[in-house]
């Protein structure tokens, strides 16, 4: 069994992110991998240890500072987490907050959990389109498409991106760089939702999430054709345009 935990569904849950959390636990179910799925909502008590997989969904300014208090809350205890292996996929909104901070347009800092080290600054122009990144996936190059639309500029430091820019801005549209990567946790700025377009990654985190629990269970592969058609669709129309 495979506890998926979705924070604040009911605010970091921008353009269907939502549908990351279904991707997840559907691609488990192919696999007769069973699943619980957990909402935790500002105030609402979780242990994120005892989690197999944490999402964080993309949220306005509006929002992050809704749940920015409460977040902070639960600093050491997801920290602890993460540094012992918890496997955590964090999309835009959810991405900054893991950060050091996010300072909006108006020069509000909204503080961030500082577990990773990266911060992101408000630009002038919001960066949206269609964006296809480079990523390693289990030692292969992989293509991941998604959809950006951000205002919010982040700089990842020493951190290992998830991908490097084929097409879109990316974290800054300056530096040629996707998301970040620390142990099992991964970020993003790409929606559409990201898992359901990219099967290779959720099938990724899925494997982490059993191998953290030292679950032996050979990851059984799915007819992916149709998953590999819309991959390819994107792929050849955003590059034919560049
Ligand atoms: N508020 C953030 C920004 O615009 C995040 C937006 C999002 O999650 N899509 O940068």
């Amino acid at each position: 069994m495979l506890k998926v935990c979705h924070l604040y569904p009911d605010l970091l849950n921008l353009y269907g992110d939502r549908g990351n959390v279904i991707a997840f636990t559907q691609r488990c179910g192919w696999r007769d991998i069973p699943t619980e799925l957990i909402e935790v909502n500002i105030g609402e008590k979780i242990d994120f240890r005892e989690m197999d997989f944490l999402f964080l969904g993309g949220g306005s300014d509006r929002e992050q500072n809704i749940m920015s208090a409460d977040l902070l809350l639960r600093k050491e205890s997801l920290k602890e987490a993460i540094e012992e292996g918890l496997v955590v996929l964090a999309i835009c909104g959810g991405y900054q907050m893991l950060g050091q901070y996010y300072l909006t347009q108006e020069g509000k800092k909204i503080p961030g959990l500082g577990i990773l080290d990266l911060y992101t600054r408000a630009g002038e122009k919001r960066l949206i389109g269609n964006v296809i990144i480079e990523s390693e996936i289990e030692g292969e190059i992989v293509k991941v498409v998604g959809f950006e639309n951000h205002s919010g500029q982040t700089f990842i430091n020493d951190l290992m991106p998830l991908g490097k820019v084929l097409a879109g801005y990316g974290n800054n549209g300056q530096d040629g760089m996707e998301g970040a990567r620390y142990k099992n946790v991964f970020c993003s700025y790409l929606h559409g939702p990201l898992l359901p377009k990219n099967h290779r990654l959720t099938d990724m985190l899925i494997e982490l999430a059993l191998k953290r629990r030292s679950i032996i269970k050979e990851v059984k592969v799915l007819d992916d054709t149709f998953e590999k058609a819309a991959v390819n669709v994107m792929v050849n129309r955003l590059l034919k345009n560049k």
